[in-house]
């Protein structure tokens, strides 16, 4: 890891793509720094990285399992309670933004294709990566076999302690969901549970057709890393955002 971006070894290798995960010194949250701050930052990572963006597309993450495709026609659109884009545009860079929540880069080398994915435990819930996929597939012939996945730095099993009701929601979502949920410690006479929504995201991506060795994560946790990444479970309210960010040059 770099002092300001974390990125995966095997993406830096790739010169077709440009990626990074943002650290702490940097914070793309609106209320902490307003749209100036924001352009700020994607100066400076335009700098750093020594390339410039033809557009920059966020969509206004809302934790839905929405998924928009990205083209010529709707670029200049706003995405709403939309909480992952996927495109095969070029020198368009595609953010998403969180605080624990698992960022996951998607790039099909064969279509080239790219999509940024947020996935927190709602979305992973609501399997957003599902729809992702479905629509790599359907929108650009894209083959699970060759997508490669990169979950960027997020809350892990070590740290996201849950109540009996989320553990049963996503028993109710998935059918073999136990191997991915260990009991913690009865806290305040209520029995907690940790969710390891990683491997769980993983094996859906699996189940989808992905080869294993396409499926890259960070073992970092942002809780466990507070100083080095914005966690709203350690920093709460006021948390900052990081984000992630993939571009097909
Ligand atoms: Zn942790």
């Amino acid at each position: 890891m770099n002092d300001k971006y974390f990125t995966f070894d095997r993406l830096n290798n790739n010169s077709e793509i440009i990626h990074l995960y943002t650290k702490k010194d940097l914070d793309f949250s609106l209320n902490n720094v307003g749209e100036e701050g924001r352009k700020k930052l994607i100066s400076k990572i335009e700098q750093d990285f020594n390339f410039r963006f033809k557009n920059i597309k966020y969509p206004i993450q809302t934790h839905t399992n929405k998924v928009c495709v990205l083209t010529e026609q709707n670029i200049n659109n706003d995405f709403n309670e939309v909480d992952g884009l996927i495109t095969n545009l070029k020198n368009v860079a595609l953010i998403t933004q969180s605080a624990d929540c698992q960022s996951i880069l998607l790039y099909d080398p064969v279509n080239k294709v790219i999509g940024n994915i947020h996935s927190g435990w709602k979305g992973t819930l609501n399997k957003i990566i599902v729809n992702a996929i479905n629509l790599m597939k359907s929108e650009y012939n894209c083959n699970p076999v060759n997508i490669e996945a990169y979950i960027c730095p997020s809350i892990m099993n070590c740290c996201f302690e849950v109540d009996k009701d989320l553990v049963d929601s996503f028993k109710e979502n998935f059918s073999d969901v136990d191997e991915f949920i260990t009991l913690g410690d009865m806290k305040e006479g209520k029995q907690k549970y940790y969710i390891d929504t990683i491997e769980l995201n993983k094996k859906v991506l699996t189940d989808l057709g992905f080869k294993k060795e396409n499926i890259f994560s960070s073992n970092i946790c942002t809780k466990c890393y507070h100083d080095t990444f914005h966690s709203y479970r350690y920093d709460g309210t006021s948390s900052g955002r990081n984000i992630a960010l993939i571009c097909l040059k």
